[in-house]
């Protein structure tokens, strides 16, 4: 197969240039080549229109009448500026450099074709050193080429494998490769449904496309192949795992979940937390192992949803445990949970690293014996020597949090069968995120927020508004409220964090002065017990203020609190912003965020505030840390690596990842085992590359 040829052996490339592409871009093979996409191409068919320019860093190639010619600035700010107006427009030019001879050779008055980067600079659009040519009928004449822009590096380019050397020798790959070397992998009816090119015209198209529409289609096909075949495998293994991995069934709602439905549930469900019940109902009906993910943004009331569920699993006989990533929040929950079920009966018992000595013992002799009915608990959950008489459901909260191999372990926890899975997210996760990164658990979503909740109002401060900030930290203290101020915590800088936490705390016991006002400090570096001792001061309302790192990021729940402020604001992501600041709003008052942020903000830490201060929806939110960050940088997706997409990009394939979707699941469902020869391409494919593709972990 040529594809698998060593790329040594392609013609131009030799030992020692192979040895670079290896090092550099791990291409070894022709095929390894092939799938070195362009990820962008230099567009020079066309002439763009000043007005419409958009994008920063694009290429464009304008023509116009140059106006204005003139050396301006001195020293290291000396520069040539010009401007260049078509039909539709004026945009600057600049040169830094070379600037007598680029003057000499302009001449004000005449027309030229002009070509560069576009810039953003005070607000306006310039290019920088661009290419100028006179537009004579002869220049205008030339051939005008659409040109593949390769990523590179420093020592490819010393071997002569810069954006032009890479054109070459992709070209020359291009030319050796015959169509039976590219075989056609999606079936002819769906290429012609869904408009897609075929891999042999595609693969050319994506290198050398004549223009835009070309390159456009190639690339559609591809995202499609690429998204395509990976849902195939989710769904394929999903499907296997729900025919083969049998689960108890739950049969029988029972005294303790209709009891604490009819006496001790102090609200009313949301309706969607009884559409996700009536979800998770049906799966523990079926006989199969439940793996259900529940998204819920913060504060939707997700705590609740597994309490129940973990009553269904009591009234068949069965144990329950809820593992939560921190100690803070699985006594929380532990605390909470005890409170709600009140005199039910249920033997609730909790465990984590600081349980010892007999404590420890009691509570795992309880658990083996099946006389203790629900555990809560952290990581040591987990261990080994944790045994429960008969394990039916694990719930895992804020899974986000929790290694694959973490979770997978309590799977194991039951004799027979595997429990069931619940695994709960606070953090949104995009549409597009989910489907490929969760496409093989059972989702559900809680999509309403429990009522009578004020939306938090968001604002934007900086320092120069800090009065004015602790006016409101005042103001609510004095309404009886508790205020939480954040500081971010890096591990990298975590000394400098530490100092600013410090300092920051000593600033607040001045202006928040002893004994009028008490404050609790939280961080990472305190010990636990003296960690939990704060916290609890705090939930029991003997402090007004918890200064914090990060810590209290996950689901700690203090309903009396009403002003969340975040110091360094523009050093957090979206979901940290979007979780911190569930923090707040969980009483019926109205609640403050208040991010605060230097003066200078970069556009990306501009746009994140921005974000949070217009909106509340954390789907929104998570959309927009999408778009970015790019996925692999979205919480929780880090060891995945089924992120790695060759060209489609889950920020903007949306549409095309939707439609491969469905179609993937339409043909599985008319032949699971795609063994009608109108799929044969499709089981080939799969079977092909069955070994390189990574097949990710399962999720819980
Ligand atoms: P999260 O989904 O972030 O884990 P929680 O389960 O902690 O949210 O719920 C947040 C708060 O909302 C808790 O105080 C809980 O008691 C309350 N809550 C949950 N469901 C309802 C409901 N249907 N009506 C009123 N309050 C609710
Ligand atoms: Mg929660």
């Amino acid at each position: 197969m040529p594809l698998d040829t060593t790329i040594e052996y392609l013609k131009g490339v030799g030992p020692q240039r192979a040895d670079t592409l290896k090092k550099e871009l791990f291409i070894f093979t022709f095929g390894d080549l092939l799938v070195h996409y362009p990820f962008r191409y230099i567009d020079r068919t066309r002439f763009h229109t000043i007005r419409d320019l958009q994008t920063e860093g694009e290429q464009v190639q304008l023509r116009g009448i140059l106006r204005r010619l003139e050396v301006l600035g001195e020293g290291r700010a000396k520069r040539l500026t010009a401007t260049l107006r078509d039909e539709s427009g004026v945009i600057e030019l600049v040169w830094f450099q070379g600037i007598q001879w680029v003057e000499k050779s302009l001449m004000v008055g005449k027309e030229y074709i002009a070509f560069g980067r576009i810039n953003a600079f005070n607000g306006r659009f310039n290019i920088t050193h661009p290419e100028m040519e006179e537009a004579t009928p002869d220049n205008l004449q030339k051939p005008r080429t659409y040109e593949p822009v390769y990523s590179t590096t420093d020592k490819l380019v010393q071997k002569g494998l810069d954006a032009k050397g890479l054109r070459k020798t992709m070209r020359t790959l291009l030319d050796v490769l015959k169509p039976a070397d590219l075989p056609e992998t999606l079936p002819d009816n769906l290429l012609e449904a869904y408009r897609l090119m075929g891999r042999w015209e595609a693969l050319q198209k994506i290198h050398f496309p004549e223009n835009q529409q070309e390159s456009e289609a190639a690339a559609r096909r591809l995202k499609f192949e690429e998204l395509f075949f990976l849902q195939l495998r989710i769904l394929q293994s999903r499907q296997l795992r729900k025919d083969t991995v049998k689960g108890f069934v739950f049969e029988q709602l029972g005294d303790f979940f209709n009891r604490f439905y009819a006496e001790k549930l102090p609200f009313e469900l949301t309706g969607a937390q009884k559409r996700v019940l009536k979800e998770i109902r049906v799966d523990l009906r079926a006989g199969r192992q439940m793996n259900r993910l529940v998204q819920g943004d913060v504060g939707s009331g997700k705590t609740v949803v597994a309490l129940i569920t973990m009553l269904m699993a009591l009234d068949n006989g069965f144990q329950a445990c809820l593992m939560a990533p921190t100690e803070i929040l699985a006594q929380q929950h532990f605390i909470g949970l005890s409170a709600l079920l009140g005199d039910l009966g249920v033997n609730i018992g909790f465990l984590s690293g600081s349980i010892k000595g007999k404590k420890r013992e009691a509570i795992l002799a309880q658990l083996c014996t099946g006389e203790m009915q629900i555990v809560i608990g952290t990581h040591a959950l987990i261990e080994d020597w944790v045994v429960f008489q008969n394990l039916g459901l694990s719930v895992i909260d804020e899974q986000h949090r929790f290694g694959v191999e973490q979770r997978s372990k309590l799977w194991r926890k039951s004799q027979g069968l595997p429990p069931h899975v619940l695994v709960m997210t606070a953090t949104p996760i995009p549409r597009t995120l989910a489907m490929t990164l969760y496409g093989d658990l059972d989702v559900s979503v809680i999509d309403e927020l429990p009522p009578g909740r004020k939306p938090i109002t968001t604002m934007h401060k900086t320092e120069a508004h800090r009065l004015r900030v602790q006016g409101i930290m005042r103001e609510e203290i004095a309404k009886g409220r508790q205020v939480y101020v954040v500081y971010p915590m890096i591990e990298e800088t975590e000394k400098m964090d530490l100092q600013n936490l410090m300092s920051g705390y000593e600033a607040l016991s001045r202006d928040f002065p002893m004994p009028e006002y008490q404050i609790s400090i939280v961080h990472g570096k305190m010990k636990a017990a003296d960690k939990e001792y704060e916290m609890q001061r705090f939930v029991r309302q003997e402090t007004q203020i918890m200064v914090a790192t990060t810590v209290i990021e996950v689901g700690v729940n203090v309903p009396n609190a009403s002003v969340m402020v975040i110091e360094n604001a523009e050093r957090f992501g979206l979901s940290q912003l979007h979780q911190l600041r569930g923090r707040v709003g969980r009483g019926a008052e109205q609640s403050f965020c208040i991010l605060l942020t230097g003066h200078k903000l970069s556009a990306d830490g501009r746009e994140r505030i921005q974000t949070m201060v217009g909106t509340n929806d954390g789907f929104v939110i998570a959309e927009a840390d999408l778009r970015l960050r790019g996925p692999g940088n979205i919480e929780g997706t880090q060891q995945s690596g089924m992120l790695h997409f060759r060209i489609a990009d889950l920020a903007r394939d949306g549409q095309i990842l939707t439609a491969a979707r469905e179609i993937a699941i339409t043909i599985l469902q008319q032949d699971p085992g795609l063994r009608t020869p109108a799929y044969m391409r499709l089981r080939q494919y799969l079977d092909a590359t069955a070994k390189e593709s990574k097949i990710w972990s399962r999720i819980s």
